[in-house]
C-alpha cells in the first residue's frame, strides 16, 4: 500500500534536480571558510532576511541551541509563547547546554508586548531570575502552523531592546510564514536580533538550518557551532540543497497551504473532532479528539492501517502537516480515510 505520509513536512526526499544540484556542488573545507556552496547560501539568506551575516547548521534545534547559548547566560529566564519548539521539542537542551529557564506566555503560541512587560524581570533582582532574552517563533508549530502577527513581533522585539533583552526568531517555517502574511522575510526578521530558517522543512532539502544577525553575533554562533559539534567540512554538497530549493521551492508553498486547508475543511466540524479553522494558516493541520473518542494514538494505528501516516502530538490531538511530496489528490484522500477512521468512535 502506498502511503500518504502527513506526520511532517520533514519526510521529503531530495527530488533528482536537488541531488544532480548536489553531486555537482563546488566544496571545500568550510572550517577554513573555503566552501563557496556554503558562503553562496550564507550570503544568499542573510540578504533575503535583510541581515550582516549567516551561518550554516544541521539542524534547526542546533539552531535554536546556539542562540540560546551566544544570547543568555547561565541562570537567566527566556520567555516564549506557549508549547514553543524550543521547550518541547529539543529534549531540555536548553537547560543542558545553557542553563537557562523557560517562562511560557500569552496564548497558543501567540504572545503580546504586554504578556511580556508582565513577566519581565531586571537584571539584578535580589530573588528573580533576568529575563534576557524573548522568542519568537513562526510559524508557530504546536499552535497549529498560526503567523504571530506583525505588529506583536514589532512590538515586543522593540520592547526587549528598550530592557537590554535580545530577541530571538525560531523561523524553521517562517518561508510559510512570509507566503500567508504577504509580508518578505526581511519584514518578518527585521525585528530580531538572531533568526533561523529551516530548509529541511518545507523547502524539501534532507539537511540544514540557517542562523542569520549581525556580524558580531554570527561570530558569536560560529564559535557555539563548533563547542556543539556542529562545524562540518565540505558542506557544500547540503548547502546546494538548499540554494536548489531556494529557486525551486519556494513559489509553490502556498499548494502545500491550500492542501491543509482541504484537510481542515474536511475534518472540522465531524462529530467529536475539534478543529479552529482559524488557526489553520499555513501547512499545518492540527485537531482534538473530545473525551467520548479513541485517544490519538488509537487514531493514528487506524488511520495507518487505512494507508494515512498521521502524528499523535498530545494524549488527544492529532497533527497532519503538508508539504512538496503530497499532491491534492492524496490530501483529499487522506481527509476522506481520516473522517471513515473519526466516524467509527468506537473506543
Ligand atoms: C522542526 C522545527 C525545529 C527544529 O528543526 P530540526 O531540524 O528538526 O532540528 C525548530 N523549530 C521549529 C518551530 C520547528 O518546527
Amino acid at each position: 500500500m502506498d502511503m500518504i505520509d502527513l506526520r511532517s513536512d520533514t519526510v521529503t526526499r531530495p527530488s533528482s534536480g536537488m541531488r544532480q544540484a548536489m553531486a555537482a556542488a563546488p566544496v571545500g573545507d568550510d572550517q577554513y571558510g573555503e566552501d563557496p556552496s556554503v558562503n553562496r547560501l550564507q550570503d544568499r539568506i542573510a540578504e533575503l532576511l535583510g541581515k550582516e551575516a549567516a551561518l550554516f547548521v544541521p539542524s534547526g534545534t542546533m539552531a535554536n541551541q546556539i542562540g540560546l547559548k551566544v544570547l543568555t547566560r547561565p541562570g537567566d529566564e527566556v520567555v516564549l509563547g506557549h508549547e514553543a519548539h524550543i521547550v518541547w521539542h529539543e529534549s531540555g537542551a536548553g537547560a543542558a547546554n545553557s542553563g537557562v529557564q523557560f517562562t511560557p506566555v500569552g496564548e497558543g503560541g501567540l504572545f503580546t508586548a504586554d504578556d511580556l512587560a508582565a513577566t519581565y524581570k531586571p537584571p539584578g533582582h535580589i530573588v528573580f531570575p533576568p529575563t534576557t532574552l524573548v522568542a519568537v517563533e513562526n510559524t508557530h508549530n504546536r499552535g497549529g502552523g498560526v503567523v504571530f502577527p506583525q505588529s506583536d513581533a514589532i512590538a515586543v522585539a522593540a520592547l526587549a531592546r528598550e530592557h537590554g533583552m535580545a530577541s530571538y526568531l525560531d523561523g524553521a517555517r517562517l518561508f510559510n510564514a512570509a507566503v500567508t502574511s504577504g509580508r518578505s522575510l526581511a519584514d518578518l526578521a527585521a525585528p530580531f536580533d538572531l533568526v533561523s530558517i529551516a530548509l529541511s522543512k518545507g523547502l524539501g532539502c534532507p539537511i540544514g538550518s540557517v542562523l542569520t544577525g549581525s556580524r558580531e553575533i554570527i561570530a558569536r554562533a560560529h564559535r557555539a557551532r563548533r563547542m556543539f559539534g556542529g562545524a562540518m567540512r565540505q558542506s557544500g554538497i547540503l548547502a546546494a540543497a538548499g540554494l536548489w530549493a531556494l529557486d525551486h521551492n519556494l513559489d509553490r508553498l502556498a499548494e502545500d497551504h491550500a492542501h491543509a486547508r482541504l484537510l481542515a475543511e474536511r475534518l472540522a466540524g465531524l462529530p467529536g473532532v475539534e478543529l479552529n479553522l482559524a488557526t489553520v494558516q499555513s501547512n499545518i493541520v492540527i485537531f482534538r479528539l473530545a473525551a467520548n473518542m479513541p485517544d490519538a494514538a488509537m487514531i493514528v494505528t487506524r488511520a495507518a492501517e487505512l494507508g494515512v501516516l498521521v502524528s499523535a502530538f498530545a494524549a488527544r490531538t492529532v497533527r497532519a502537516v503538508t508539504h512538496l511530496d503530497v499532491t491534492r489528490e492524496e490530501c483529499r484522500r487522506a481527509g476522506d480515510l481520516l473522517a471513515q477512521v473519526i466516524a467509527r468512535r468506537e473506543l
